[in-house]
């Protein structure tokens, strides 16, 4: 939760409502010099290769590691999940630093195609200055997960983090830069006005990570200068539970999946379509899994689930419930509302997708239970949707393997969760996404690939 005075980005504990810290607030009008800046320090930075980009900013991993525990406590202090997920994201960020700077460097090796009458390289270039644009809910992970790839491939990085979880991000920025030259990698600290203005500055590539609206507002200003793009948007995510599921581990799941991060995840599992001949043992089961909850402060030892982000988005979930039970959903467990922002996950049946909560994307812990006749009408629902990110079957393997090939999403999990091998991109399907992220593919998505013949 934050505040913003004339001069200075404040940032609230969503827990207590007390003051955590503040930024300088960018003024808009000093973008296109910041922009200019990065633009000038690229030119060195990408003359190098990526193997020694990715040995400047490798140290960047002890660092991080080291200081885990002081940065994932002011991760929670500001965005308020459990203390253990807080350092849990920090230090999952060094951890896999140096291995990560090695695979983006070795993503943009050349590659070389020819035939007896040619050979032709086909490069993975810079294409100058990126804007980073990210979201709170994985607030050090999503800016490391663009700044990263942007960095190696020889882009120069002006980062525009979500206003909500400012000081977290100027941290992780602050750690990169102990070893970064001057002006490769700069934040701009605001909201919307300053995420505008740096969309219309003189960037080269738009990386962003947020909502649907902003992701099309983006598309949009970006269309004047054909900018290139990488979308990561927002989803609704389907799980289908057939009958032969293991039902103990497909409850398990979805309580863990919807409620996780207080739903506030992009694959969180926001629709849950089970056959009717198991609904039953299904609910009884996911209510079992979700009594594991303890919602409380994020510094509280023993609280499982913090507060959401701020009370707007408490209050869309609730509107949500509300909006479902009007029609005829039924709340069997949970929902209730605590001070500030905090609400207990909430189980509903019986929803449908004439409720707003089946269609838009909730980012709360909810999980919506629908019984369904029949496979098809499983796959026809969770299809149902103009999102595409993730999204998993429950089921005997081969049926449940066979069902997830006609799922529309980008990543679907058969009897686990998403996560895909390493090397595997991160890519949403229609308006989750535009382009993608991870692996090879994802990496190679920073760069201008440009193909020189002889
Ligand atoms: P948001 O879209 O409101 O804001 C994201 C960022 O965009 C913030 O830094 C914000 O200041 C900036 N912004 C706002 N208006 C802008 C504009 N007109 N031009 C440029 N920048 C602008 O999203 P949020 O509330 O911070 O994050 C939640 C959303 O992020 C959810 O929809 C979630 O699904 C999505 N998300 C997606 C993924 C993925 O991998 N697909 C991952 C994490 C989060």
């Amino acid at each position: 939760m934050t505040s913003t005075a004339t001069d200075q980005l404040s940032s609230y504990n969503p827990a207590t409502g007390e003051i955590v810290g503040s930024v300088p607030t960018t003024p808009p009008s000093e973008i296109k010099g910041i922009v200019a800046r990065s633009a000038s320090a690229q030119i060195a930075w990408r003359n190098l290769s990526a193997a020694e980009r990715a040995d400047i900013i490798r140290p960047a991993g002890q660092v991080l590691q080291d200081r885990a525990e002081e940065l994932g406590e002011l991760l929670t202090l500001e965005q308020g999940k459990p203390l253990g997920d807080g350092i849990g994201e920090v230090r999952g960020c060094g951890e896999r630093l140096s291995d990560e700077v090695n695979e983006i460097a070795d993503a943009v090796k050349p590659t070389i195609l020819k035939d007896e009458s040619v050979t032709s390289s086909v490069r993975y270039d810079s294409l100058g200055v990126c804007a980073a644009i990210t979201p709170w809910n994985f607030p050090i992970l999503m800016p490391h997960w663009m700044v990263l790839p942007a960095l190696v491939t020889g882009n120069s990085v002006v980062l525009k983090p979500s206003e909500q979880t400012p000081l977290i991000a100027q941290a992780y920025a602050d750690v990169l830069n102990q070893f970064l030259p001057e002006n490769v990698l700069q934040v701009v600290h605001g909201e919307d006005e300053q995420g505008k203005t740096l969309v219309e500055a003189d960037v080269d590539l738009i990386a962003f990570t947020g909502s649907k609206a902003v992701g099309q507002k983006i598309m949009a200003a970006a269309a004047g200068g054909l900018k290139r793009l990488i979308l990561e948007l927002g989803s609704k995510d389907p799980m289908i539970v057939l009958e032969g599921a293991d039902l103990d581990k497909a409850a398990q799941f979805a309580a863990t999946n919807s409620f996780r991060n207080c739903g506030q995840v992009c694959v969180s599992t926001e629709r849950i379509y089970v056959q009717n001949s198991i609904k039953d043992q299904f609910v009884e089961r996911l209510i079992e899994q979700s009594k594991q909850f303890t919602v409380g402060n994020g510094m509280d030892e023993g609280s499982t689930l913090g507060a959401m982000i701020h009370e707007e988005q408490k209050a869309h979930v609730v509107s949500q419930i509300n909006d479902a039970t009007s029609k005829g959903a039924k709340l069997i467990f949970g929902g209730e509302s605590g001070e500030r922002s905090f609400l207990s996950p909430a189980i509903l049946v019986d929803t449908s997708h004439d409720m707003d909560i089946m269609r838009t994307e909730t980012f709360g812990p909810v999980a919506c239970v629908t019984g369904v006749a029949s496979i098809d009408e499983a796959v026809d629902l969770a299809n149902d949707t103009e999102y595409g990110l993730g999204a998993v079957v429950f089921g005997e393997d081969a049926q449940a393997r066979h069902t997830a090939g006609r799922l529309t999403a980008g990543m679907i999990g058969v009897n686990k969760g998403i996560g895909g091998a390493p090397g595997t991109p991160w890519v949403g399907a229609r308006q989750s996404g535009f382009s993608y992220h991870g692996g090879p593919m994802g990496h190679r998505q920073f760069c201008q690939v440009r193909v020189i013949s002889e």
